[in-house]
């Protein structure tokens, strides 16, 4: 009984030892894995992200004219893996936690975002133009030679690496 009073009066002078959240602030541990963005603007379709899903939480959708990317943070379980596979850095978790919702808002918490296609250079196919950020992986510096490769569809693009191979063998 007296080692109760004793802790009792200790905590009661000690006050609380949890965080007052949501009545009042509390932190963002590092590198906690939260609200997923998507930059379309660095996304080259892979799809390789919607490929390593574990909740099966992105989809995307083609049409003529563009690549439409949707993630459900209700189906998200915050493994990362998307992160990891894109090299473009073209979807990244963020350390913002702020989800919680209600069951009828769970089509509200999405990220969307569109990817443009355009016609290919050499063939005229519809396609997505290979994005700065993976130019920037792949080639330190640009010229007009390497801004006109990211607009060949890949077909394209594979035809003019044989003729050039072919030139060299000459
Ligand atoms: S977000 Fe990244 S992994 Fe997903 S399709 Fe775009 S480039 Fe590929
Ligand atoms: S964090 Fe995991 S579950 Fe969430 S979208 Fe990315 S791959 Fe899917």
């Amino acid at each position: 009984m007296f080692s109760f009073l004793k802790i009792l009066v200790r905590n009661l002078i000690q006050g609380p030892s949890t965080d007052p959240f949501p009545f009042g602030e509390t932190f963002t541990p590092e590198g906690l894995r939260g609200r997923v963005r998507f930059d379309a603007s660095a996304c080259v379709g892979c799809r390789m992200c919607e490929h390593v899903c574990a909740g099966g939480a992105i989809r995307f959708e083609q049409s003529e004219s563009e690549l439409r990317f949707t993630l459900w943070h209700n189906s998200c379980t915050f493994c990362g893996l998307c992160q990891h596979y894109c090299k473009t850095k073209a979807i990244v978790l963020t350390e913002d936690w702020h989800l919680s919702h209600r069951q009828e808002e769970k089509y509200a918490m999405v990220e969307q975002g569109t990817v443009p296609l355009a016609p290919c250079l050499g063939c005229g196919i519809s396609m997505i133009p290979v994005a700065d950020e993976l130019m920037r992986v792949a080639y330190r510096e640009t010229n007009q030679d390497i801004d006109r490769l990211r607009r060949l569809c890949p077909d394209c693009r594979r035809k003019l690496g044989i003729k050039g191979v072919q030139r060299c063998k000459m």
